[in-house]
């Protein structure tokens, strides 16, 4: 199976060429000429295999240039005892028609593990497949969640380097501890002055700068991005709505081939994107709801086809949901209008922040897709609402999802099982959950959130202040260049 950019589908390339690309040449994203089907035999196969199995046989499917015994290697690295539940991404249930789909049991809390332990052993793979002689520097510019996961993922990986920026002052104290204690012989980190757009617009214009690349590559270096754009991110993720299906088909609280729904706490679009993926390639889904904070452009788009990131930008306790322009959403758009529309949606987009794509592409996402929002004061009410009916503990992205599901069913009065996908540790967020049970200004949230609900702080986030301060730099936006030159000397 070969893949084209979504703006342009006339030139065919590799699953190992897309993954090594990242981004196709015309700026466009790739995506697969065809969608695998997986027939209902096979899911019932499926069912019976632990989460391992599902992510090998999904994922070659969209792999004709790795063999399965590659697969099979990657995914026992990528999904070990990396992750402190031997499910991998468990399944919970509140009632018989809701599930959490826990996503956060790797090495950073945050879901953006799923895919990014993975990613490196297909991007590594991928690079030797194509032929490249270069070592690859990953670099990352992040608002907290994916900065940390690109570091675990590629720390001490022979052959690459992975240097992140995050804003100064712009990440949560747990985000900022969690990178700046980073182990590895390979990584980097520093703070930028500035808020997250600045430093995301330093690290676009290293990767836009031409002369720079020659030096680096007179150096034997070339740069990559490990952003939810590359088809390597995106394609793990499809693995756990299959898993999600098959442990429901396992509880007995439904039946094989009946029809659930997702809902998903939405920011990029990376996410409840793989589930359409999913969804295309025949697993039995009814519609999934697109969940946003106050950075509400997604529900606005699904309510009126209308895209319009001309808005405010809030900050919200929902933090890595806080953007106004959903890149993922561009390969729904090639999927549904083709590369032309697209490409000309996207001209639009960046010309005047804004698209419009008409009442009969409108309708036939409306019958895939609801979205609903909700702001910083539900979104801590439904925290506290959970916990109360049910004894179970959601972090603020997730109860963004369960908030908007409420709404959902109460407005549609549609009752289908529905998989709510739950992305962050609570400890994670532990200050504004801990705010939401009604603790605010605990001296030590995560301590203390642990004590009033009975758990155990996940390994990764203990003891967080007791570790070595590795990287403490910060640097002018102007500087950011240079930073990355001495890093590669
Ligand atoms: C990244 C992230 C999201 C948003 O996922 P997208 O793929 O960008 O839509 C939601 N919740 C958490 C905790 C995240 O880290």
């Amino acid at each position: 199976m070969k893949y084209f950019s979504t703006r342009n589908d006339s030139v065919k390339y590799t699953s190992a060429q897309a993954i090594a690309m990242g981004l196709a040449p015309d700026g466009g994203l790739f995506v697969p000429e065809t969608i695998p089907a997986v027939t209902a035999e096979e899911l019932a196969e499926l069912c019976k295999q632990d989460y391992r199995g599902r992510a090998v046989n999904i994922m070659h499917r969209f792999l004709e240039d790795f063999t399965e015994a590659e697969l099979r290697e990657y995914v026992a690295h990528a999904y070990a005892d990396n992750y402190d539940d031997a499910a991998i991404a468990p399944l919970r249930f509140t009632d018989d028609a809701t599930a959490y789909l826990e996503l956060w049991h790797g090495p950073t809390c945050a879901f953006k593990d799923m895919a990014l332990q993975m990613l490196p052993y297909l991007l590594t793979a991928s690079l030797k497949k194509t032929g490249e002689q270069r070592r690859v520097c990953i670099l990352v510019a992040t608002s907290g969640d994916t900065g940390k996961a690109a570091l675990e993922g590629f720390k001490d990986v022979p052959g690459t380097k992975i240097f992140v920026f995050y804003p100064d002052g712009g990440v949560s104290r747990i985000q900022r501890l969690q990178m700046v204690t980073q182990e590895g012989e390979n990584v980097g980190v520093c703070a930028v002055k500035g808020n997250f757009d600045d430093a995301q617009t330093g690290v676009k214009k290293i990767f836009g700068n031409a002369q720079f690349a020659a030096e680096l590559s007179e150096r034997g270096w070339f740069l990559s991005s490990a952003n939810s754009i590359n088809w390597g991110r995106l394609l793990p993720q499809i693995v756990y709505y299959f898993s999600a299906y098959c442990d429901y088909v396992n509880s007995g609280k439904i039946a094989m081939g009946d029809e659930i729904n997702f809902c998903v706490p939405t920011g990029n679009f990376g996410n409840i994107l793989a589930g359409w993926f999913a969804r295309e390639m025949g697993l039995p889904v009814k519609r999934f709801l697109c969940a946003s904070n106050a950075n509400n452009v997604l529900t606005d788009f699904f309510n009126t086809g209308i895209y319009n990131k001309n808005r405010d930008f809030r900050m919200t306790i929902s933090p890595s949901m806080d953007i106004l322009v959903s890149s993922n959403l561009e390969r729904l758009l090639y999927m549904l209008c083709g590369a032309e529309k697209t490409a000309g949606y996207m001209a639009q987009l960046s010309e005047e922040g804004r698209y419009d794509v008409g009442s009969e592409t409108l309708e036939r996402v409306r019958a895939l897709f609801a979205a609903e929002c909700c702001d910083d004061d539900k979104t801590k009410a439904e925290i506290a609402d959970v916990w109360e009916k049910s004894g179970y503990l959601i972090d603020t992205h997730t109860a963004v999802a369960a908030a908007s599901l409420a709404q959902y069913r109460a407005a549609s009065g549609d009752n289908a099982p529905t998989v709510v996908v739950s992305t962050a540790s609570p400890f994670k967020f532990a200050a504004d959950v801990c705010s939401a049970l009604g603790e605010n200004d605990a001296a030590d949230p995560l301590a203390a959130l642990a004590a009033r609900c009975a758990l155990n702080i996940p390994r990764p986030l203990s003891g967080l202040d007791a570790r070595a301060v590795r990287f403490d730099g910060v640097v002018e936006k102007q500087a950011m260049p240079e930073t990355v030159n001495a890093f590669l000397k």
